[in-house]
């Protein structure tokens, strides 16, 4: 774990990423964590998250979200999906249905998704 990254030990994603919990790892990089969600509503569903430990969208530094918003397409293309499209969804604070909080967005695709 880079400990100059914020971490919350009592964080069930800082756990997956600093590997103390298991989870299916989909991609990886410095700043960057991808595993796929332990109850998938989506045939593929992958939940990326920046390493560092922010809990919401918008709490989240704007270099942060930079590096996501480019990473996102280089999971995309890692696990299949550059050609094939997908939906992204960010839950942000509790009325938006966000249960665990540390940043994250859901990727989600596989047969044509239902209407949102
Ligand atoms: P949220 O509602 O916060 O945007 O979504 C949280 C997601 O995390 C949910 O889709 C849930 O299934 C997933 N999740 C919760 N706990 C775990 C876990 O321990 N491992 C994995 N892989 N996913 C989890
Ligand atoms: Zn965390």
């Amino acid at each position: 774990m880079n400990s100059n990254h914020p971490f919350d030990p009592g964080c069930i994603f800082c756990q997956i990423i600093a590997g103390q919990k298991p989870a299916r790892v989909r991609y990886e990089s410095e700043h960057v964590f991808a595993f796929d969600d332990i109850h998938p509503k989506a045939a593929t569903h992958v939940l990326i998250c920046p390493r560092a430990h922010y809990p919401t969208f918008l709490e989240t530094p704007d270099s942060v979200l930079a590096i996501l918003g480019q990473e996102i397409k280089s999971v995309a293309a890692q696990i299949g999906l550059s050609h094939h499209g997908f939906r992204l969804v960010v839950n942000n604070g509790p009325a938006s249905g966000q249960i665990v909080f540390h940043l994250h967005y859901h990727m989600l695709a596989g047969a044509r998704l239902g209407g949102f």
